[in-house]
């Protein structure tokens, strides 16, 4: 298994880093490289841009847009951008939902929603966890009655999904409903609706997490009218899309460059910050847990390019994805942790600093400070979406270690 890269990758490596460097807005660096909360404006400036250069869906057949890369390729676009701190593309609509409509989607389908996924028009949000079903999805309980008027074929909408991401902002979300009976197997009785977020019955209301953001929601879904042309795949036929829709969730979740990323800013201020009159980064207990973090980074890193290398040669990737995202949020935790400890008291999360004469805060200590708590908070997510890490155990336990 060769783990080097190519000298076509090299030179496509030097080509992705010269766009970025290029065309990556400084308004939006700065505000990157301080952690700060990227609003849907930034989100949308970045995502107008690579798309315009035909690179937004890494992963897409060509057909349907996508830039024709090798997994290596996307690899090499995503450390690049990680190490240029560039705002995240957004997975919902690219990663997530359109895999399952370019599979499973009608003509129609197709036609309508992935091009303007790919330009940014529509914003998604993902509609599958419920109070109660998050690791037992099958269990959901939102349910969709089907019915026919004078406007045609279509399902009456209730219930309530939760944890929803960034779902204020959405244009469109796509949702896991009941449309069997009690008589059936739980998994053989959910549909997958497509649902306009502006349709009358559709309530988002915000969750306010514990960094201060405003990034989930919950949504109330009371009496809403979905036409049965908007159901990708047959009925009782959505835990198909679901798992489908899930094993792309989970790729790129290691998000290794962007650890490495947190990494270096961790060294930036160890150097800056003092402890008894030396640098933190000379103190043999924070240059220990510093090592042991970068030895971890590294390891993962090789079994992510293992499973790239493997890709390349057509394996398509299996329960070492579990591992990965296992791994990954591990680490991307621990990177958080030690941001919070390298930052000392500044990173104090509820004091923000003192008024001024006006409404103004004035933050105490260095800029690089100001986040580090949200920012750890915020990482907390990280081992329980996409499958929480137990979930992804009991996965390696059955698929890998047969038990
Ligand atoms: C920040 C954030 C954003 C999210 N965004 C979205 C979104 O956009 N859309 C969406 O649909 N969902 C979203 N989720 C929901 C996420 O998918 C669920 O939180 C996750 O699936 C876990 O479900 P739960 O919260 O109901 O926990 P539970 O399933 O109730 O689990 C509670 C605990 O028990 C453990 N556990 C459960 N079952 C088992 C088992 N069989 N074996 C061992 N341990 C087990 C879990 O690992 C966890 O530690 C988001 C979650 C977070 C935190």
């Amino acid at each position: 298994m060769n783990l080097e890269f190519s000298a076509e990758d090299i030179a496509f490596r030097d080509m992705v880093h010269q766009f970025i460097a290029a065309q990556y807005p400084l308004s939006l660096r700065t505000k990157a490289a301080s952690d700060e909360e990227a609003t849907k404006e930034d989100f949308l400036a970045w995502h107008r841009i690579v798309a315009k250069q035909g690179w937004i869906a890494p992963a897409w057949p060509k057909e349907y847009g996508g830039p024709g890369w090798t997994p290596v390729q996307r690899y090499i676009w995503s450390e690049a951008c990680a190490a240029a701190d560039t705002i995240p593309i957004l997975p919902f609509g690219i990663n997530m939902l359109a895999p399952v409509v370019y599979t499973f989607g009608t003509p129609e389908q197709k036609q309508k929603f992935l091009p303007p996924t790919l330009s940014g028009d529509i914003w998604w949000c993902q509609g599958y966890s419920e109070p109660g079903s998050g690791s037992d999805l099958a269990s959901l309980k939102t349910k969709a009655l089907r019915g026919t008027d004078a406007e045609g074929d279509h399902y009456i909408v209730n219930g309530q999904k939760t944890w929803t991401t960034l779902a204020q902002y959405a244009d469109w979300g796509f949702f896991l409903v009941c449309t069997g009976d009690a008589s059936m197997k739980a998994q053989q009785s959910i549909s997958f609706l497509l649902i306009d977020m502006k349709s009358p019955g559709v309530t988002v209301r915000p969750i306010i997490t514990l960094g201060g953001e405003h990034e989930v929601n919950e949504v109330w879904l009371e009496n809403v009218r979905v036409p049965v042309s908007n159901r990708i795949h047959d009925e009782n036929k959505g835990w198909d899309c679901a798992k489908f829709l899930l094993a792309h969730e989970r790729s790129g979740i290691a998000a290794v460059a962007r650890s490495k990323r947190g990494i270096d800013k961790i060294k930036g201020i160890a150097r800056s910050e003092r402890r008894c009159g030396q640098p933190l980064l000379n103190d043999p207990f924070f240059k220990r847990k510093l090592s042991e973090l970068e030895i971890d980074l590294t390891a993962l890193e090789y079994t992510e390019l293992r499973t790239l290398a493997g890709e390349n040669a057509g394996k398509g990737p299996g329960p070492e994805s579990s591992l990965l995202k296992i791994k990954g949020t591990e680490i991307q935790q621990r990177v958080t942790e030690l941001a919070l400890e390298a930052v000392g008291h500044y990173g104090a999360p509820y004091f923000r600093g003192f008024p001024d004469d006006g409404d103004n805060m004035h933050p105490i200590g260095p800029d690089y400070a100001h986040r580090a708590a949200p920012t750890y908070f915020n990482g907390r997510k990280t081992s329980i979406y996409g499958g929480s890490n137990e979930i992804q155990r009991n996965i390696i336990a059955k698929m890998v270690l047969g038990l």
